[in-house]
């Protein structure tokens, strides 16, 4: 029997079973007990420091009490709060990448996934390194900055080096004006020496889905390759932190098991980052089982109601405030929409989940993935996302400047990301819209920069960013950054 240990190196016992079901049971015992659900809800409001804020978030027990919880009013008290904290760490930016597909081979039995072994209707399909750059050309075309690379786990046909190849790749195109400034990676679990190489490739965030923290439900699911041994899988973020990656993702696939027993785990999970590297993930994200190839989608009956979809999302923010959280085009305009009020912070945008969808003129579905909700073209999500009030940002300049992990969390403290993320948003939205927007984009963009950059409250960054604008505006000159 394990004890539950947040500083523990062993998964069963920094995401303990039998400290989950305590959980789960306190937070039934709980869910209507008005006065404590409001005291966690002040809890984890922002309180003044400094120049800044801080947040205390909450531990997964509050949390867990909070998700619990369905009394309508106290649920829009979450929600409110929720956005108050995305607000006061990232304003009203919200971060833009697509994901590139690599390679569909995969010797994993997921039983979710359509790029499982077993599946001989998928054709597989590998890039060249010829056609990741025609790949990057397109994403490139469209306005696209930062990408996040996938690969099914398959050490034949996608070793680490044919990873390596295919980021070096993409950094070295530089197509008229466009650029990947940052390359985030997706790919199995792996070991710490592979991980230093990643970090050496100068890879942003390592992602990686837990999938589900119940060990029992995550052995069923992956009944065959290495992706079976659950604790290699849920203890990698430790590894890649010793490989020296800073900045981790984590993400759960709601609908595989029970919500409330994955939100607890999720949250432990960023409580043991926080307790063993002193810094929590760089991003959790909130996928949702899709319609898949060869993929008995009824057999997953953990679906969850787009209510509770959103609520997910507002405790996460409220439990684990610095956090970047992310939404993919696996959900539709209207729930993204419900989620970017509640503390989401990244979209994806134009996304293709097919390997080589992007260089082709009609979404191709023989290799994708998963079947996208969202499908419209990144120039109308960022008109979508100004219209609705929010800034669309095209920004890599944290860890380009090594404003990685703590540091990075440090710069969400100290009250000065209306000084240095918002104009870096502006400047990067000024490169999108003068290379690649519609004249549509282009007018509601323009007028959103000069009323945005009223809000820089220091001057002198005020009249740089306005005079980088205005270069970006007369001239090829790209990628200033604060
Ligand atoms: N192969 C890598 C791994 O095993 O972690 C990661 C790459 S995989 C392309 C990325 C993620 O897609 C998986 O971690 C899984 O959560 C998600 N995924 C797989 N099948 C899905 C489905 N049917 N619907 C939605 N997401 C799915």
């Amino acid at each position: 029997m394990f004890k539950y240990d947040a500083s523990s190196s062993i998964a069963d016992e920094f995401i303990n079973d039998a400290e989950i079901r305590a959980t789960l049971e306190y937070a039934e015992a709980n869910k209507a007990n008005r006065a404590l659900i409001e005291s966690i809800i002040e809890k984890a409001r922002p309180v003044k420091k400094g120049n800044g804020c801080v947040c205390a978030g909450l531990t997964h027990r509050e949390a867990s009490v909070l998700l619990a919880c369905d009394e309508p009013d106290l649920v829009e008290k979450m929600y409110a709060a929720a956005e108050e904290i995305k607000l006061a760490f990232y304003g009203n930016r919200i971060v833009i990448f697509a994901p590139l597909y690599l390679s569909n081979y995969c010797i994993n039995g997921c039983l979710y996934c359509p790029y499982h072994l077993k599946n001989k209707t998928m054709p597989r399909k590998k890039l060249t390194q010829e056609e990741v750059k025609a790949e990057v050309i397109a994403l490139q075309d469209m306005g696209h900055k930062r990408l996040a690379i996938e690969a099914g786990e398959d050490p034949k046909n996608n070793p680490i080096e044919y990873i390596l190849d295919c980021i070096k790749t993409i950094y070295s195109v530089h197509h008229k004006n466009g650029d990947i400034r940052r390359v985030n990676v997706n790919i199995a679990a792996t070991t710490v020496e592979n991980y230093r190489k990643l970090k050496d490739a100068g890879i942003g965030t390592y992602i990686l889905f837990q999938e589900t923290y119940n060990k029992k439900r995550y052995e069923e699911l992956h009944p065959t390759g290495p992706k079976h041994d659950y604790n290699y899988h849920t203890e990698a973020m430790d590894r890649a932190m010793q490989g020296g990656i800073d900045d981790v993702g984590l993400g759960v696939l709601f609908g595989l098991e029970g919500y409330k027993y994955e939100f607890a785990g999720l949250i432990m999970h960023a409580e043991h980052l926080e307790a063993v590297h002193g810094v929590g993930p760089h991003t959790i994200s909130v996928p949702r089982v899709k319609k898949a190839d060869d993929i008995d989608h009824d057999s997953f009956d953990n679906g969850i109601s787009d209510e509770t979809f959103t609520k997910i999302a507002a405790c996460i923010r409220l439990a684990v405030p610095y956090t970047g959280m992310i939404v993919s085009t696996r959900e539709s305009e209207a729930v993204r929409s419900k989620m970017l009020r509640v503390g989401v912070s990244q979209v994806s945008g134009g996304s293709r989940t097919s390997v080589g969808g992007y260089t082709q003129e009609a979404r191709p579905h023989d290799t994708e993935q998963f079947d996208v909700s969202d499908q419209r073209t990144l120039d109308d999500v960022v008109r979508w996302l100004m219209e609705s009030g929010h800034i669309p940002s095209f920004c890599t300049a944290c860890y380009r400047e090594g404003r990685t992990g703590d540091r990075f969390m440090s710069l969400c403290k100290s009250g000065q990301i209306l000084n240095c993320c918002h104009p870096n948003a502006l400047m990067t939205l000024t490169e999108y819209l003068v290379d690649y927007a519609s004249p549509a984009t282009k007018e509601v963009g323009f007028k959103m920069i000069a009323d945005e950059l009223n809000r820089i409250p220091k001057e002198k960054v005020r009249q740089i960013a306005a005079e980088n604008i205005e270069a970006i505006k007369g001239s090829n000159r790209r990628d200033f950054r604060f």
